[in-house]
C-alpha cells in the first residue's frame, strides 16, 4: 500500500481499478488475455523489446561522437537492461501464469523495479529509477503502437491515473465508466477539476507521481476530500472506506430536504445561489439541487466538446434548451473564454509563452470577429424565448467594455434587419477577474447591468500564481488580504453605484469562506450545482451579523495563514462537518 497525497478538487471517494494514461500519448491497457493466448502474447512482447533495443541503439549510433560518453553510457545501460534475459522471463512468467496483457505485464514487471529503486536510500541509486521509467515507456509505446485502449470502449467502472487531462481530453471521457480522476499535475482551479467537480466526480490532483506509482489496473482509492490517492490499499483501508462511504451517502441524502428551503441566514439575510454549468444538460442538476437560475455558463465548453467551433444553430439550440429548461430563472451566458488552457488541437500549435496573459478570452473572440458575431446572434436569438444574459469574461480596460457593446448593438440591428426577434435590453455584465477591474471597478459599474467576480483568474493575476500549476499551488488561496481587499473594493463601489455584483469562482463553493463572503456582503454567489446544498446548509447555520464581524476582522490581519486560521476557527458546526 502507498500514500500520494495531492491537492483535493472534487470531493467523494471512489474504490477501483486505475486506468492509466501515461506520461506520453500511449494508454497502457488494463486487459488480461486468455491463457491460450499466452504465446502470442509473448511473441510480441519479444518483438517489442527487440524493437525497443534497435531505437536505442540507433539513437545510441546517432549520438556516439557528439554527446559526452556519460549520456551514450546511459543509453548502454538502458540497452544491458532491456536485453537481459532475466527481465524477459519475469514479464513472460506473469503472462503465463496471471493471464496478463504484455503491456499490463511489462509496467508491472518495470513498475516494480522502479519503486524498488527510489526507495533506495542512496540519491544515485534512486535516481536510476527514471531511466526505468525510460525503459518502460519506451517498451510500452512498442507494445501499445497505435492501438491504444479507448476509454469509451471500458467495460467496467475506473478511476483515471493520468499525468494531466486537458479540459477536451477531460470531456471526451466516457463519464459512466469514469469513477475518479487523480492527476501528477494540476491545481484546484484547473479547469479538470471544475469539470470533475460539475460531474460530480471525485478528482486528487498536483500528486506529482501517481502515474509512475500507479500500474494499469491496480486497486486505487481516490479520496476527493483530503487529498489522496492510496495504491494497493489493505483489506482493512478499503473496509475502513467503504464503511465511510456508507456514512457520506446518508449525509448527501439528508441535503436534498434543503432543496425548496431558502439559503437564509439564522438573522434572515437571503443569499441567493445560482449554479455555474459548463454544458447545458447541467442545468437540470442546477435545477434538481434547488438553484435560483445559471449564475455562469462556461460556453467555451461546447466549443471544447465538439473540438470545433460550433455553428451558430448548435449554439442556438443549446442556449434555447438551456433558456426553456429554467423557465422565468435567468440564464446567464459567458461567450467563449478560449485560450490559455482552454485550447482546441486546431489552436493548439499557436502555443504562448504566457497563454494566461496571451490572446485567450475576450481578446481570442476579438481576434475572430466571425466565432464571436456567430456566438452572440445565437446568445441574442435565444434571448427572446428566455430569461437570458449576457457576460463577458476577462474584461481587463473600459476600451473592451465599448468594443463589446458596439459588436453587441450592431449584431442586434443585423437580425432585426432579418425579421429576427431580439428583446430591447439583454442585461449586460463583465467578469471581475482582472486586478486592473477590481482596483477601479467605478466606470465599469456605469457602463454594465451586473458583474460578476472570477476568482480563479482574479487569484492568479493579483498573486502571480498559475492557477494550473501544482509546484506553486499552495500559494494559490483566496485567503490572501489583497484578494479580501479586491473583493471588498468591488462591493463597496458596487453599492455605491446599486450595481449587482455576484461571485462565481471556487471560492464561492468552498464551505471555509461562506461566512466570510456572507459577511463582506455578497448576496449572489453562483457555484458548482453538486455545492449548492452544502453551501445552503452553511448558509442557514450563520448568522448575519457574526459574518460581518468576522469579514471585519479578516480584513484587518495581514496575512493568509492567519486570515485561513480565523475562518477556520470560526467555522459553524455544519462548515466543520463538510470539510472534515
Ligand atoms: C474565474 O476565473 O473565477 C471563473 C469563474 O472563470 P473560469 O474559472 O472559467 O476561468
Ligand atoms: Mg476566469
Amino acid at each position: 500500500m502507498e500514500i500520494l497525497r495531492g491537492i483535493a478538487v472534487s470531493p467523494g471517494v471512489t474504490i477501483n481499478p486505475a486506468f492509466l494514461i501515461g506520461r506520453q500519448e500511449f494508454v497502457i491497457p488494463t486487459s488480461m488475455v486468455d491463457t491460450s493466448q499466452a504465446d502470442k502474447e509473448i511473441a510480441r512482447l519479444k518483438e517489442a523489446i527487440d524493437a525497443a533495443a534497435d531505437n536505442i541503439r540507433e539513437l545510441r549510433g546517432r549520438l556516439a561522437g557528439t554527446l559526452t560518453e556519460r549520456y551514450v553510457g546511459i543509453l548502454d545501460a538502458h540497452l544491458a537492461i532491456l536485453t537481459e534475459e532475466n527481465l524477459f522471463n519475469e514479464i513472460a512468467e506473469l503472462i503465463r501464469k496471471q493471464g496478463f496483457s504484455a503491456e499490463h505485464a511489462a509496467s508491472r514487471v518495470l513498475g516494480e523495479y522502479a519503486r524498488q529503486l527510489s526507495s533506495v536510500e542512496d540519491p544515485y541509486l534512486s535516481q536510476r529509477s527514471q531511466d526505468i521509467f525510460d525503459i518502460q515507456r519506451r517498451l510500452l509505446k512498442e507494445l501499445a503502437g497505435e492501438k491504444d485502449e479507448p476509454l469509451k470502449d471500458l467495460t467496467g467502472p475506473v478511476a483515471v491515473v493520468a499525468h494531466d487531462l486537458t479540459p477536451s481530453e477531460t470531456l471526451s471521457l466516457d463519464r459512466e465508466k469514469i469513477a475518479g480522476f487523480a492527476t501528477d499535475a494540476g491545481g484546484s482551479t484547473s479547469h479538470t477539476a471544475i469539470l470533475a467537480k460539475a460531474l460530480g466526480i471525485p478528482a486528487v490532483v498536483g500528486l506529482g507521481r501517481a502515474t509512475s506509482s500507479v500500474a494499469g489496473g491496480d486497486l486505487v482509492i481516490v479520496d476527493g476530500y483530503k487529498g489522496l490517492l492510496i495504491v494497493d490499499p489493505d483489506d482493512a483501508t478499503v473496509e475502513r472506506y467503504r464503511s465511510s462511504m456508507a456514512e457520506i451517502d446518508i449525509a448527501d441524502r439528508s441535503l436534498g430536504e434543503l432543496r425548496d428551503l431558502p439559503a437564509e441566514t439564522t438573522d434572515g439575510r437571503r443569499i441567493e445561489l445560482y449554479g455555474n454549468i459548463e454544458l447545458p444538460e447541467e442545468v437540470r442538476t442546477a435545477v434538481h439541487n434547488g438553484a435560483a437560475g445559471v449564475g455562469l455558463f462556461r460556453t467555451e465548453f461546447l466549443f471544447l466538446q465538439a473540438g470545433r467551433e460550433p455553428s451558430e444553430e448548435d449554439q442556438f439550440f443549446a442556449y434555447l434548451h438551456a433558456a426553456e429548461e429554467l423557465g422565468n430563472m435567468p440564464l446567464t451566458i459567458r461567450t467563449f473564454d478560449l485560450g490559455g488552457e482552454k485550447v482546441t488541437a486546431e489552436h493548439r500549435h499557436q502555443a504562448e509563452r504566457n497563454p494566461a496573459l496571451g490572446c485567450r478570452s475576450i481578446r481570442f473572440s476579438f481576434e475572430n470577429p466571425g466565432m464571436f458575431r456567430s456566438q452572440l446572434r445565437a446568445i441574442l436569438r435565444a434571448a427572446a424565448h428566455g430569461n437570458i444574459r449576457l457576460l463577458i469574461p476577462m474584461i481587463s480596460s473600459i476600451e473592451e467594455v465599448y468594443r463589446v457593446k458596439t459588436i453587441v448593438a450592431d449584431t442586434s440591428k443585423e437580425l432585426r434587419s432579418e425579421g429576427v426577434k431580439v428583446p430591447e435590453n439583454v442585461p449586460f455584465g463583465i467578469m471581475v477577474e482582472v486586478p486592473s477591474v477590481a482596483v477601479a471597478p467605478e466606470p465599469f459599474t456605469r457602463e454594465v447591468d451586473f458583474l460578476s467576480i472570477g476568482t480563479n483568474d482574479l487569484i492568479q493575476y493579483a498573486l502571480a500564481v498559475e492557477r494550473v500549476n501544482e509546484h506553486v499551488a499552495t500559494l494559490f488561496t483566496p485567503a490572501h488580504p489583497a484578494i479580501l481587499r479586491l473583493l471588498k473594493n468591488v462591493l463597496d463601489v458596487c453599492e455605491r453605484a446599486g450595481t449587482p455584483v455576484s461571485l462565481c469562482g471556487e471560492m464561492s463553493a468552498d464551505p471555509v469562506y461562506t461566512s466570510l463572503l456572507v459577511g463582506l456582503g455578497f448576496a449572489d454567489l453562483s457555484l458548482n450545482p453538486n455545492a449548492i446544498p452544502r453551501i445552503k446548509r452553511v448558509i442557514r447555520s450563520i448568522a448575519h451579523e457574526d459574518a460581518r464581524r468576522l469579514a471585519s476582522q479578516a480584513l484587518e490581519l495581514p496575512s493568509a495563514r492567519q486570515v485561513s486560521s480565523l475562518l477556520l476557527e470560526n467555522l459553524s458546526q455544519e462548515a466543520r462537518a463538510l470539510i472534515a
